[in-house]
């Protein structure tokens, strides 16, 4: 059975079980604009705080389908019935199966700007795709929570559906029993379907691959668990990566602290480099960092406990895979990055690397005295560009006339070549 597209109203997007299913659908917004905690004006790459709650068994629901049930929510009583309902009470943070619900905002936020809080209060508003509601903190979550009967638990069977931002509410399909009360891998049938659900939820429309290793694939899959890397670059491209969050670390003054050098090598950003090929992603790596756009700029701090020969490299990682028709999408290919070593004032160039070409390496080798420099990362291209930074080096010992000299001496012609400071 294939569900007429004309059943499907604008911004509305379904989950489908073990049946073909051409989604086509009017996007809404690509990203949040405007939420409870950060107020309107967000834009592409800023990082994002998102509210979520529960709607009360009995708030109504406008059907998003043909055939879909009108009945109110049940989700609370599906829940406690089928995942249990530990002590009961008002306060749903008790139940066994939030912490569930709380797993999917924590893995979004790990691997993102995005961070989440729970919203205890809802206003108790119908669920409806036609109006605009938005959260206020304290009164209502930005993303609530619902569900009811939408299409039974065979056939064409829809598990759950998600409103873009900046709706973001999310039914699920309280039909689905024997699936969603399989407990095996801690529930993760229900985790992967709230994951991709809340993955439309913050803006991600389906990708379409060959390889069915991406969450946001149209059909459920518990061959891994959570987002995968398509999905966590696509998360990226919309509010960043997890530094963004905070303040982020745009200038010197808000640098991420690599820490004190003291010859052991420093190495980020080492889960996204998988090699060429697509590598599952497990849930607990969380070592994902990008420049998000042509704008962002990474500032990275980093502190030599003495004098060292200094080597500084920068390599865009990322695999190639199969991602919405083009066969050789490379995720390493995205925006040519240069790197600009700073002084402790965060402005003096002491060298820089700009190897022209997406997925060049860049590098910087001098000899630094004991103090604190600053790493600049910035993007040539209006694109999502995953990277790894290392910082290794070896004792340098200064001989009579002084090495140290010398290396500053270099530092100055190099940082001659091109000055950027942005
Ligand atoms: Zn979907």
């Amino acid at each position: 059975m294939l569900r007429p597209v004309s059943a499907l109203t604008k911004s509305a997007l379904v989950l489908v079980l073990f049946a073909a299913l051409n989604v086509s659908v009017t996007f809404g917004q690509s990203r949040w604009g405007q939420t409870a905690t950060n107020g309107s004006g967000l834009g592409l790459g800023d990082a994002t705080e998102i509210t979520w709650g529960f709607v009360s068994d009995g708030t109504a629901i406008t059907p998003a389908y043909s055939g879909e049930s009108s009945d109110a929510s049940d989700l609370v009583s599906f829940l406690d019935m089928n995942l249990g309902s530990g002590a009961g009470g008002s306060d749903l943070t008790n139940r066994p199966w939030f912490s569930v619900f709380d797993s999917i905002f924590d893995r979004w936020d790990a691997v993102s700007g995005l961070s989440f809080s729970y919203e205890a209060n809802d206003s108790g508003q119908r669920i409806d795709n036609t109006i605009s509601p938005r959260g206020q903190l304290g009164v209502v979550a930005d993303v609530r929570i619902a569900g009811h009967s939408i299409d039974g638990q065979t056939g064409s069977n829809t598990l759950a559906y998600n409103y873009f931002p900046d709706h973001g509410d999310m039914v699920i399909d309280t039909d689905n029993v024997s699936f969603y009360s399989n407990s095996s891998n801690n529930y993760l049938g229900l985790r992967n379907v709230l994951a991709h659900e809340f993955g439309h939820g913050m803006g991600l429309p389906h990708v379409t691959a060959n390889d069915s290793r991406q969450l946001m694939e149209a059909f459920v899959n518990t061959t891994f668990d959570g987002p995968q890397i398509d999905d966590i670059h696509q998360a990226q491209v919309r509010y960043g990566d997890n530094w963004e969050e905070n303040g982020g670390n745009d200038t010197f003054s808000v640098a991420t602290d690599l820490g004190i050098f003291d010859g052991t090598e420093i190495l980020i950003g080492t889960d996204a480099n998988m090699g060429s090929t697509v590598v599952e992603v497990d849930p607990d790596q969380v070592d994902f960092i990008s420049i998000d756009n042509g704008t962002d700029v990474d500032f990275l701090k980093i502190t030599l406990d003495s004098i060292y020969d200094m080597s500084f490299a920068l390599d865009m990682v990322g695999p190639t895979y199969d991602h919405d028709g083009d066969s050789s999408y490379s995720l390493a290919n995205q925006s040519d990055l240069d790197m600009v070593l700073l002084a402790s004032d965060g402005t003096t160039v002491l060298g820089d690397s700009n190897n022209a070409g997406l997925g060049v390496s860049e590098q910087i080798d001098m000899i630094l005295e004991a103090g604190t420099y600053y790493v600049q990362i910035l993007g040539n291209n209006d694109a999502t560009q995953f990277y790894q930074f290392g910082a290794s080096g070896f004792s340098a010992v200064p001989e009579p006339g002084s090495m140290v000299a010398l290396g500053v001496l270099g530092a100055l012609l190099v940082g001659r070549r091109r000055r950027i400071v942005r």
